[in-house]
Order: C-alpha cells, then structure tokens, then sequence
C-alpha cells in the first residue's frame, strides 16, 4: 500500500517539460533520442524507482555544496550558462582554488562503474567542456562520487576549444533536423550500443525507418 502512494508521488511530481532548447547534457547523446524528445514522441513511461535514484544523485550533489561552502574556496552553485539561442544548462558549481577558476561537474555513480573508472565518461568531458566554453573558463573538474561506498575520483579538464566547436557544430546541425523534421540516423552500432538499452524510445525509433519524421505528435505519458 505504502509503497504504491509512494510510487504515485514521485510519478505525479516529475517535471515534464517540453523541449525548446537543447540541454548541455545532451551533448554525446543519441542525436535520434534527443530528436524524439523534441518532438514529444511517445516514451517508455518512467519507473518511480528511477526517480528515486535521481532525487539520492541531487542529495549527494547538495551534500558537496555545503562542503565547498564551509571550505570557503568562493563558490558559487548552480549557475545557469549564459543566455543564448541553442542551448540551456546549469553548472553545478564555480570555485576557486590557488587564485584559479574551475568549472565543478558532479557525477554520482553505482560502485561498480566507479572501482572500474580510470578515465572520466567521454560524455561528461563533452558536458565540462561545453561549460568551460560558456563561462570563458579554462579549467573544469569532472568529482564522481561512489553512490554506495562514498568514495570520490576526480579528474581535471583543460579547455579544448576544437572539441567545443565540433560539439556545437552538432548541435546545430541537429537544430536544422529538427527544424526540417529530418529524422537522425540510428546509431551505428543500434541495438547493441549501451544508450540503445535505456532509451526511453525504443519503440519509435523502431518503427520510424523513412528520413521524415512521421509520427503524430503526442503528449509525454508519465
Ligand atoms: S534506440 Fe538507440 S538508436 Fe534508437 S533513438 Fe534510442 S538510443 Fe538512439
């Protein structure tokens, strides 16, 4: 009982926004899922348990904030990116550390991603990345936290300017797709990549197979 109201709150609460801007965290996604998110294809609907684990991930996230507060290293948290036409998104933090200013990206992660990382996810460097660029920083640091062990690796960035540009070269060549309701390819290595196992439009993305968009635009389910 207790746990199906508690299901239901967390499914009747989640913000179900449509789409109008690209976020920073679509950056290294399947440009056809960000597409379909575009155009409010139908999706899987999402599992509270889900949910679940993204409000522990904010926790965390809160938890680091208060930490860098009371270390007074002039932090500033959540800071959205400088207005502009493409794309929306919020760094988690800005510190300054021995007179230099780095961009702060948390990530939280099960522990068995964790003990095996050596190297931060190609998909959170392009996140950095593009943070850096907005905010005219050279330096970022990608913090992965261990979500069941507590433990933390942390990874420096420097400023790749060519990798920022291919990145909003992408951007805006899926903005003109959207545009023109041209539908992206799938990706290369469809159905086996990882993204492909998680994707919320698995079934649109089977039965779409022309280059146009044809599908009726239908409101998200919850
Ligand atoms: S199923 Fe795979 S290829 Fe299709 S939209 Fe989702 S992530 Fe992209």
């Amino acid at each position: 009982m207790l746990k199906e109201l508690i299901d239901q709150f967390y499914l009747e609460n989640q913000k179900n926004k449509d789409q109008t801007k690209f976020y920073i965290t679509d950056a290294g996604k399947c440009p056809r899922s960000v597409f379909f998110k575009f155009k409010n294809a139908p999706r899987e609907p999402m599992d509270a348990r889900i949910l679940r684990i993204f409000e522990r991930g904010e926790n965390i996230h809160r938890s680091i904030f208060n930490i860098l507060y009371r270390l007074r290293l002039g932090v500033v948290t959540e800071i959205p990116i400088p207005s502009q036409e493409i794309i929306s998104g919020r760094a988690d933090a800005i510190l300054c550390v021995g007179n230099e200013n780095y961009v702060l990206d948390i990530k939280s992660i099960n522990s068995m991603i964790f003990r095996n990382m050596s190297a931060p996810k190609e998909e959170n460097v392009y996140q950095i990345q593009l943070y850096l660029h907005f905010f005219n920083i050279k330096k970022g640091i990608l913090l992965y936290i261990d979500k069941d062990q507590q433990e933390m690796k942390e990874f420096f960035i420097d400023y790749d300017e060519a990798l920022c540009k291919s990145l909003m070269d992408k951007f805006n060549a899926l903005k003109d797709q959207v545009e023109k309701n041209i539908l992206p390819a799938r990706l290369a290595d469809y159905p086996r990549n990882w993204q492909c196992n998680y994707c919320p439009f698995k079934d649109v993305c089977k039965m779409e197979n022309g280059e146009e968009y044809k599908k009726q635009t239908e409101p998200q389910k919850p």
